[in-house]
């Protein structure tokens, strides 16, 4: 097999689609080639050798790859009309990883490799510039040092200690910026260096280039199974078998001075979705100062240069003299960039992300991707698109990802509230949002606080974890493109970069901002939409949802067959949905309704009670309860059909357990302390989950069931005499056995005529289970005699069909995950080999019996993408989810039927 694939003048081995095998940045090298867009000669090696390289290690990839590599390395000599190794006229080259799915600074590049003492001569001489030869050449010692001899800071505290060579070096010159370095200070850089790996790591300094080339191999290779890979993996869900490929791509140089740059730019606005092409960039500089933060970058567009100073509260002398868009600085290349942008972006039919270096005033493209953006500007760009007919509506939906829509739904601030807020610093708006926290300066550390703002010079990929567990980020340094602001859009967390006006010092854990010291766990605000910090908490609301929002959701409802429902125990949640497009209630909790105020206390007078008489005492007073609570539920989904599980806990969990109500209950009773005392051990049960519960009750207490189902048609007859259509289905929960069923079914059917009879009139209602005890999968034929309706609860039925305790889980699940033993969470994400299994299988049986059957899904996973596509394919009726998923169910199951 072909393991090496060459791209370069216009020609490629690979093509766009050729992602897995080649990784995205290798993919899209190759076909930036092949439609006429400038990029720097290389070969990628596939990622099937990365899974090689994991399996059987090293020597085994190596043998597979070198001879293809020495001739691909070759091509590249070819092409640029260099030499590997050569001391007067060297070739010198990138050494990439780039996986199928983007992971922005996963993993480490090499630039320069190639370099050593001779050939450093040679490309001083060949350019003319020395000191251009010496600063590549200390850059590639540093990055190689790190990466492939992993000479790293010791201790988080500590700053990167080539970094720390470097301060050391400006400190004994006087001078700030490592531009000012002459060439002697950067030959002593580079013996420092290597003095510095020599002692840490035992080991010289490779200067054979081949040594070098095959090192940077490994390393990348090595790099896909780091922690921070592992992490990112992880929480985007990506698989380890994929592997990484790698790029290896001649050097260009955006370092050889002032008509020299490096940039990164976004065909469109990441954060909001406006159609405005903006980027970052630094005349004589390369590869990851940009995003590195170390140096302020300047804005590609002059439009964006001018906000941006705005924002930053610069003069329009200072920003024109200083800080030039490249628009201004290098118009020939601006133009040309921005020619290949709208071709890339017309090629892709995407928001792309591109990384560009411009080398003497030639422009260079060294990688394009479709961008990450936050879940506002998903939106934004796609409806754009559709609109200006650039995609259809199909392409629409299926490039939305129906969990980002969460962000939107998510608190802004109130504004009258930040009217009153007092802002301390302004930073970039890099991503939008509103965070309240405490602050930490540590990312291992967020956890410390429920609600942390990560506040930091600037981030790197290690901090991922804690970033994903802050609320918020606020970096001093680094622009809209630095790594902060990357990641954060990505996560769709709030960020505010560059900060300029906070001073902080991570030794003391505090910062200094306005004049005011915030130490560690001092509370401050973010906002993300305008870059502002604010001193203390300020309140949040809810935010609007018109516009393209609702239009996705428009678009949605006509691509979907199933409907979605949502789970809501009350009047307000039911109306929450409603609003977010919820068609009915697939799960409501009858429980949850008897812990408020009084009813606990008649709750637990039935449940105490020694006999039928005392416990229907009880009954009655929780009646009136229930039905003002249907009444409510009812109307707030008037028109819908509203699924009420009968009571289902076991009564173990409504007992006082406490001495002081267990007197005060005995005193309202009277009854002696000691009745209630024994009553309340006689209910204690080894296994709840499994006990006296769901039916179970029902059936050894009928009159329970009996008052649940009266209360439930008074309700909806009620309703019925205002005008109001209640559309009740009562659903007997944990049934096994169509015995269990019938028996429950008869009583409510019973109930049900009796009412009709007192009342006068009569109303339509529906009697189903919820299927999630095994068994009643197995059996669900028979069952489905007597239901009219299945849900799915899928969250017992996972419990019962793996044998896991939901509440016990979460002592081996996660190491059951790192291990590999289980691919996701199953109470996250639905088994569908497993638990979908008796799904499809009950739903079909249960078909063939009642071919009217409704049939639908009301565990949490109703509002999980990947298992709502599964009950789309195993043809279930409906969804159901909590409020807060339904927009992103629905766009969901519009995917799923596509
Ligand atoms: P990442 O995946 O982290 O973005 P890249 O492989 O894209 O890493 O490399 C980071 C940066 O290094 C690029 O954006 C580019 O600026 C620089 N770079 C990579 N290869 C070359 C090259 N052949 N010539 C010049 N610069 C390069
Ligand atoms: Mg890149
Ligand atoms: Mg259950």
């Amino acid at each position: 097999a072909k393991n090496v694939y060459k791209f370069g003048n216009g020609q490629a081995e690979g093509r766009a689609d050729m992602r897995n095998l080649l990784g995205g940045k290798g993919a899209n090298l190759a076909e930036m080639n092949l439609i006429g867009v400038p990029v720097p000669p290389g070969f990628t090696i596939t990622t099937d050798v990365c899974t090689v390289y994991t399996k059987e290690g090293r020597d085994a990839a190596l043998k597979l790859i070198s001879d293809e590599v020495k001739d691909a390395v070759a091509h590249i000599e070819e092409l640029t009309g260099t030499k590997f190794g050569d001391k007067n006229n060297p070739c010198l080259v990138s050494v990439r990883s780039g996986a199928r799915a983007s992971m922005p600074g996963m993993m480490d590049t090499i630039l320069n490799l190639g370099l050593n003492d001779m050939a450093v001569e040679g490309m001083s001489k060949k350019t003319g510039n020395n000191r251009f030869g010496w600063d590549s050449y200390r850059r590639f010692i540093q990055m190689y040092g790190d990466v492939v001899m992993d000479l790293k800071p010791k201790n988080k505290e500590d700053i990167d200690p080539f970094e720390e060579i470097i301060e050391a070096m400006k400190e004994e010159k006087g001078i700030e910026q490592d531009t000012e370095f002459t060439i002697d200070d950067l030959k002593v850089l580079v013996l420092r260096f290597k003095e510095a790996i020599k002692k840490e790591t035992g080991k010289e300094f490779p200067t054979d280039p081949w040594e070098q080339l095959w090192g940077a191999i490994t390393a990348v290779f090595d790099s896909w199974m780091n922690d921070r890979a592992i992490l990112y993996r992880r929480l985007n869900n990506i698989p380890e078998e994929w592997g990484t490929a790698v790029n290896v791509q001649a050097m260009v140089f955006g370092n050889m001075g002032d008509n020299s740059a490096t940039g990164v730019a976004f065909t469109r606005d990441a954060a909001t979705g406006e159609n405005l092409f903006n980027g970052e960039y630094l005349i004589n500089a390369q590869g990851e100062d940009v995003v590195a933060g170390t140096r302020t970058p300047q804005q590609i567009t002059k439009e964006g240069s001018l906000r941006w100073a705005k924002l930053q509260g610069i003069s329009e002398e200072e920003r024109a003299s200083k800080y030039p868009s490249l628009e201004e600085s290098m118009p020939a290349a601006y133009k040309e960039l921005d020619e290949t942008q709208h071709k890339l972006e017309q090629h892709y039919h995407d928001m792309q992300d591109l990384e560009f270096t411009i080398q003497e005033g030639k422009l260079w493209l060294l990688q394009t991707r479709n961008g990450k953006r936050t879940g506002a500007a998903m939106v934004t760009i796609a409806m754009d698109m559709l609109k200006a007919g650039e995609i259809d509506e199909e392409t629409a939906i299926l490039r939305l990802e129906p969990n980002k829509l969460d962000e939107l739904l998510h608190p802004i601030f109130d504004t009258k509230a930040l009217e009153q807020a007092t802002v301390i610093a302004k930073g970039l708006p890099a991503s939008p949002g509103a965070a309240t926290g405490q602050v930490v300066f540590f990312a291992d550390e967020a956890e410390k606080f429920e609600n942390s703002v990560l506040v930091r010079i600037e981030t790197s990929p290690e901090d991922l974890e804690g970033m994903n567990v802050a609320r918020g980020i606020l970096t001093a340094r680094g622009g809209m493109t630095s790594h902060a602001a990357v990641v954060a859009r990505g996560m769709g967390k709030c960020c505010v970069s560059g900060t300029g006006g906070i001073k902080i010092d991570y030794k003391t854990r505090s910062f200094v901002a306005n004049g005011k010291v915030y130490k560690e766990g001092d509370w401050i605000s973010l906002n993300g939409t305008t870059g502002e910090v604010y001193d203390g908490k300020v309140v949040t609301k809810t935010p609007d949802l018109s516009g393209d929002f609702g239009y996705i959701m428009e678009l949605s409802d006509k691509y979907t067959r199933m409907h979605v429902r949502t789970n809501a125990d009350t009047p307000k949640d039911a109306q929450v949905a409603r609003n977010f497009g919820a068609q009915g209630i697939g799960l409501c909790r009858t429980e949850h309704m008897f812990f408020e105020g009084e009813r606990i206390k008649a709750m637990r007078e039935m449940i105490l009670a020694s006999d039928v008489e005392g416990r229907k005492k009880g009954l009655d007073k929780l009646l009136p309860y229930q039905r003002e609570d249907f009444e409510g539920i009812f109307e707030a989904m008037a028109g819908y059909g509203v699924t009420v599980r009968l009571l289902d806990p076991p009564l173990h969990e409504f007992v006082p357990h406490q001495q002081a109500t267990q007197k005060e209950l005995a005193k309202e009773m009277g009854v002696d302390i000691d009745v209630i005392r024994s009553k309340v051990a006689e209910l204690e049960e080894f296994n709840p989950m499994l006990g006296h519960r769901g039916c179970r009750l029902g059936n050894t207490y009928p009159e329970i069931t009996e008052m649940q189902a009266r209360a439930i048609i008074e309700a909806a007859m009620n309703l019925k005499a205002k005008g109001i259509d209640a559309r009740p289905e009562i659903m007997v929960p944990l049934v096994g056995t169509l015995k269990e069923l019938k028996l429950q079914a008869d009583l409510i059917n019973e109930t049900a005529e009796k009412v009709f009879q007192e009342k006068g009139d009569r109303i339509d209602y529906k009697v189903g289970t919820m299927i999630e005890v095994p068994r009643a999968a197995l059996t669900a034929a028979e069952i489905a005699e007597v239901a009219e309706f299945f849900s799915f609860g899928t969250n017992d039925l996972t419990q019962m069909t793996f044998g896991y305790s939901r509440d016990d889980a979460g002592k081996f699940l996660p190491i059951y995950i790192k291990k590999g033993i289980l691919k996701h969470d199953p109470f996250q994400v639905l088994d569908q080999e497993g638990v979908g299994q008796l799904v499809d299988m009950a739903t079909k049986r249960g078909r063939g019996t009642n071919p009217k059957l409704k049939v639908g899904i009301c565990g949490e996973h109703g509002g999980e993408p990947s298992s709502v596509e599964f009950c789309n394919s195993v043809g279930l009726d409906y969804v159901s989810c909590s409020p807060y998923r339904v927009p992103i169910a629905r766009l969901a199951a519009a995917q799923a039927n596509l």
